[in-house]
Formats: C-alpha cells, structure tokens, sequence
C-alpha cells in the first residue's frame, strides 16, 4: 500500500512512490558503458565549440559547431524525459530541454538578433543573453532569481544544468559526487570567478578599449574552459562540479538565493534523519541537518532549486518557499504538493503546460519576425534602451 503524508493543513492524499531501485532520482549506479557514452557526449560537445571557436573544421556545421552541445541535450533529453520515475523531475526536464532548444540553439542559431544592452560587450549579445549584465533579459532573470530563487536559471533553463542533467546522470551517484566535509568547504572556490565577473561587469559597461576587451577575453576563456573541464572531470568531481565550485553566475544568483524570497522549510517534527535529501542532491548540501540547524530553514547560496530533496523526503518534511507565500501565506510546496503539480492527467497541470509551450513558440515566432525585419526594426533596441534608462544603447 501506498504510504501517505498527512499536515495540519492538508487533507491526506496518497504519494506513489516508486520502488528505490528504479528511482532514477536516487542517483543510481549504472553500467560503465553508460558512463562512458555520456563522458564521449562530454567530449563531442567540447570539440564543438572548439572547432567553432579556433579549429574552424568540415565549415563548422551543426554536429561540431557551439550549438552541437544544445543538439545533444534534446536528443539526451528525450531518452532522460522518457525514463525518469520521478514526475516532478520528469516536468522539470521537460520544460529544461524546451527552454535550452528554443533559447540556446533554435533563436541564437537560426534567427539570431541583438537585444538591447548598455556599454560594450566584446561579443554582441544575441537573444536571450540571459549571463550578460547590461542586457535586458539579464535585468528580468535577476528579478525573477530574487522572487523565485535560482532554479529559475540553475534548474530549469541554462544549457549547462541541461548537459549535466540529461548526460550527467551517470555521475550523480555518491560514488562520483563529493560529499565530504572538505568537498563542501570547496565551495567558497567560486567566490574567486564572481570577482573575476565583477572585473568583467565593470568592462563591459566602459568603453571599447585594449583592456577591456582583453580583460573580458580573458574573462572569456576562464569561464569557458572550466565549463568543459569540469564536464570531462565529471567521474571525479560529479556532474555539477561546475555548478558547485566555479560558476560564477551560479554565484550571483545564489546571492539572490539568500537575499531574496527563496528558501527550503524544514520540519524537524517530521524528519526521520533517513539522508535521502542529501543523497539525492548533486550539489552535496546537508539538507536536512541544515535545516536542523538553522530553525528549520535551508537557506544556501547553493541551492539550485531541483526540488529533489523535496520529492524524495518520504515523510514530507521539506517545502520550497519562495514569493507565492507572500501571496499565499498558507501555501506549503511540499511534495505531495509538487507531485500534484507534475501529474499530467490533471486538466490544469496540462493546461499550464501547453500555456508554457505557447509562450515559447510566441517567443519563437516573434524571434522569427525580428530578425527577418531588422532592417526597418532596427531601432528598436534603442528605443527600447531609451524607454528603460540604460545610458550607453548599441546594438
Ligand atoms: S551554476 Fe552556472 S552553469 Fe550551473 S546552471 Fe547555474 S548558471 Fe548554469
Ligand atoms: S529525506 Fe526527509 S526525512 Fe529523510 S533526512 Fe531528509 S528531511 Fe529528514
Ligand atoms: S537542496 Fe534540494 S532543491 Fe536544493 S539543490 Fe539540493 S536537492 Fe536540489
């Protein structure tokens, strides 16, 4: 029989769990052939963008070129989509493979086009430019990382928690990821890519100059090569070791993680200390025992926001919280709560989803048009610039 979770506000509803050896999000343990695809996918993916950035190979087409690693994320994704047990999980990477296909690859590579941004960037940003300060949408993405944490980017729509994610899952298992005390101390390394980022915030908003774009070339290739890097490390470091150690946009948004409204509640009454939130989570944080700690708030500049924690604690003793409580101040996003979200036999659930994918082919669709018209749209940046403040406009 199906256990069941029951809170002082909630009627009882029963949870369907799935055997543990075919939760997939427990991070098992899987075959060597199956790691070694995903480390060769690793490499295919590095070679692309090495081959688009200086080997200038075969006329970069699409298999090895910077937008070959979104390509491996749609194919991987709808194996990853289609085998996942968990459905909050399985909802998660369904909007990440979309959200990665249309923003990452589809628009920048086939209908690419300038948003507005203030000061000068060494590479004009295309749209979304979701990491370039000075952009529009990077304004927005902090707005919305500040109300709603930084899942909003970290688990649901950056190419790199795409890769990791969907090719990655071989090396979530505690085999791959370090959990020790010394492993968690590690995580202060990324302060040092968030002062190098500072350094480059402030160049691309001066401007053009040998030292500010040699500073953000260099800037360039300390993001970049990490990035693959830790891909190829990922049976030593486990599959978010970028994520955890070095990113430094992970970084800010994690700041916002602790300013903002975002955060895990924690209910000790309900804790059985079993250590499946910690086992699940790939970016090594003591979940529970921090929420212990801290009056029942797990309040990190780590998290990204998987919810795993959440839709694998067995007694419900975790709960997002984030903006909507503002509004709803009863509202407890537990997992009896997101499991519910994530059931596609329910009418809303479908509803909502179909409502994300309009959004998506809109914004696909209005790419499309843009870029199809720049020659008499072409001031719209400006204006557009012009309309929000931002003092130096060039597209
Ligand atoms: S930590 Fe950085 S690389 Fe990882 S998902 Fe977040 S923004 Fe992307
Ligand atoms: S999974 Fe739930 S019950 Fe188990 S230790 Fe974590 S919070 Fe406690
Ligand atoms: S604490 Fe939970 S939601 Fe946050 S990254 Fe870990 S598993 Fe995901």
């Amino acid at each position: 029989m199906n256990p069941t979770v029951s809170t002082p506000s909630r009627r009882i509803i029963p949870i369907r769990l799935m055997p543990a050896d075919q939760q997939r999000s427990l991070a098992g343990r899987y075959a060597w052939w199956v790691k070694m695809l995903a480390w060769i996918f690793f490499a295919w993916a590095f070679l692309g963008w090495l081959n688009d950035a200086w080997l200038y190979r075969f006329g970069t087409p699409l298999w090895l070129n910077r937008y070959t690693e979104p390509v491996i994320i749609l194919l991987f994704g709808i194996w990853r989509i289609m085998a996942e047990k968990n459905a909050y999980t399985r909802r998660r990477l369904i909007f990440l493979v979309a959200n990665v296909t249309v923003l990452w690859w589809l628009i920048p590579w086939g209908h690419p086009f300038i948003e507005p941004h203030a000061g000068y960037l060494a590479g004009l940003p295309a749209f979304p430019s979701l990491h370039s300060p000075g952009t529009l949408t990077f304004f927005l993405v902090l707005a919305a990382v500040f109300l709603f944490g930084r899942r909003i980017i970290c688990g649901w729509n950056c190419p790199c928690v795409g890769i990791r994610e969907v090719v990655g899952f071989p090396f979530r298992h505690t085999d791959h990821v370090p959990r020790s005390a010394w492993a968690w101390r590690l995580r202060h390394l990324k302060w040092f890519w968030f002062a190098l980022y500072l350094g480059a915030m402030w160049a691309m908003t001066r401007p053009a100059n040998n030292i500010t774009s040699g500073y953000l070339g260099f800037f360039a290739m300390m993001v970049v090569l990490p990035y693959f890097a830790t891909m190829l490390l990922s049976p030593w470091i486990g599959n978010r070791g970028y994520c955890r150690y070095l990113c430094p946009y992970g970084a800010t948004f994690g700041l916002l993680n602790r300013v903002g409204m975002f955060r895990i509640d924690y209910r000790a009454d309900l804790c059985i200390q079993c250590g499946k939130c910690e086992k699940v989570c790939d970016m090594a944080i003591p979940v529970w025992r921090m929420g212990a700690a801290n009056q029942g708030r797990v309040d990190t500049t780590e998290c990204m926001g998987c919810g795993r924690c959440i839709t694998e604690c067995p007694t419900g003793s975790l709960a997002f919280h984030d903006a909507r409580n503002l509004v709803f101040p009863a509202l407890r996003q537990d997992r009896e709560h997101l499991l519910q979200r994530s059931d596609f036999s329910r009418t809303a659930v479908r509803w909502r989803t179909a409502g994300f994918f309009l959004l998506l082919a809109v914004v696909l669709g209005g790419a499309v048009y843009y870029s199809s018209q720049v020659g008499t749209w072409g001031e719209l940046p400006t204006r557009l610039g012009a309309i929000c403040g931002l003092p130096l406009i060039t597209w």
